[in-house]
């Protein structure tokens, strides 16, 4: 089967297990750490990444590798590899490109955890990170480059603010500085946006939020286009050009061309670290993305119709969603996620703070869960929860209000939501 003409929808229900005759029709979860060879010589051949085969799950697992296929197929990137969750995959991301001494950038209204991981613990790591506003001018963007920056990361609808990332800028700002551009692409999904499309050179995902769909699994993935020239920068870029003393010398780049990025992190960074996503809940993301392409519409078209109603709400102050006319990011969601951007969005209501808990404890199905992008429609304050370490400060660089209430629209009946929201903000 040539799954380069197939669409998206088919991708999702195709890509990945390929059956041989007789095999299971089915994905099977490979519940098996270890797996069998005839004789020294095969195993030493895997090790020294001579051959390709599996020996142990930690790097590479038969379940794994046919889920990480199809999310490669679905963004239209030559390879991926499933991490035990999506912070793993961002840390993996930017760490297969950056040790220390090196530096990056990164927009400052991304998910409260990678804002984190990247200010916080990466600094640890001596990698240092310039948080930018993603509406910064060009020249702003610019400066921000050092003579040691390594890559440039954003997310294409950022969590919670809801913003759109203009992907096409920021890959051509990297690529005039010999850089690749990383998007974190969790919300939209490769069905409302391949930010390969745009000049992204690598994909990442929490597969945990829609791609699972469910709220069963936590996981996520890394996807390499295979666009970006590594050695035609290789001075910047020692860990994947120059040779890697654990694998006796061996050059990723010069061994294995555009599946340098995805083996280094498999054989290196997954070897070291270990955090793969089970072969039991990339079967559960597997199912999850059978029918992810019927879920993002009906999300899409569900949201629209909620934030139609919170802005035309006399107690609505403010709400942040691109399918909105009014909405700052209208332009710039017409250009990436023209069929729609995701269920998620944020608003504010006129009041206290007081008064938004209060409008979120009166919520009756939707519930409130620290869970985003998920079947069911549900409910969070970033600035109680998810973001609690940050300060106000911090809350107000990544963009987060106060009074920012994030709204997950499920695929339940958009009136049965509706009227939800309409009976809690009556008792405000
Ligand atoms: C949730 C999320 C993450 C972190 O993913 P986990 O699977 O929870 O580790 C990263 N990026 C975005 C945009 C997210 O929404």
């Amino acid at each position: 089967m040539d799954l380069t003409k197939l669409k998206r929808e088919s991708l999702c229900v195709q890509a990945g297990w390929q059956p041989k005759n007789g095999e299971a029709r089915v994905l099977p979860v490979f519940q098996s750490t270890t797996f069998k060879y005839d004789d020294t010589e095969q195993m030493a051949d895997l090790f020294d990444l001579k051959a390709s085969g599996y020996f142990y799950t930690r790097l590479q697992n038969p379940t794994n590798d046919a889920v990480a296929s199809k999310i490669a197929a679905l963004e239209g990137g030559v390879a991926g590899m499933l991490t035990s969750s999506g912070q793993a995959a961002n840390f993996y991301a930017v760490f297969n490109i950056c040790e220390a001494g090196d530096h990056f950038i990164a927009t400052n209204d991304i998910y409260g955890g990678t804002f984190n991981l990247f200010g916080v613990t990466l600094k640890k790591l001596g990698i240092e990170c310039t948080f930018i506003d993603s509406e910064c001018t060009d020249e702003e963007l610019d400066a921000a480059f050092r003579p040691n920056t390594k890559c440039v990361f954003g997310e294409t609808l950022s969590n919670p603010g809801c913003k759109v990332f203009d992907i096409e800028r920021f890959a051509n700002a990297a690529h005039k500085h010999g850089v690749p551009l990383i998007v974190d692409n969790t919300f939209a999904t490769p069905i409302n946006c391949r930010p390969f499309e745009w000049g992204a050179d690598i994909v990442t995902h929490s597969t945990t939020k829609y791609m699972d769909g469910h709220a069963t699994a936590v996981g996520g993935v890394i996807v390499d286009s295979g666009n970006f020239d590594w050695e035609a920068n290789a001075d910047k870029f020692p860990g994947l050009c120059e040779p890697d003393p654990s694998y006796h010398g061996l050059a990723y780049t010069k061994a294995f061309g555009k599946m340098a990025f995805i083996t280094k992190a498999t054989a290196q960074l997954m070897r070291d670290l270990g955090s793969i996503q089970s072969p039991q809940n990339a079967f559960l993301l597997n199912l999850g993305l059978e029918t992810l392409h019927l879920r993002m519409p009906q999300h899409c078209k569900n949201a629209q119709a909620v934030a139609e109603y919170l802005e035309n709400h006399p107690k609505v102050a403010w709400v942040n969603y691109c399918g909105l006319k009014s909405n700052k990011y209208y332009e710039l969601g017409q250009k990436y996620v023209p069929n729609g951007s995701c269920g998620v969005m944020a608003f504010g209501l006129k009041g206290t703070r007081e008064q938004a808990i209060q409008f979120m404890d009166s919520l009756d199905m939707i519930c409130i869960v620290t869970h985003v992008a998920d079947a069911r429609t549900c409910v969070l304050h970033p600035a109680s929860h998810t973001h609690r370490q940050l300060s106000e400060e911090q809350l107000k660089a990544a963009g987060i209000a106060p009074d920012l209430i994030r709204l997950s629209v499920g695929i339940e009946n958009v009136q049965d939501i509706i009227a939800d929201i309409e009976q809690a903000l009556e008792k405000i």
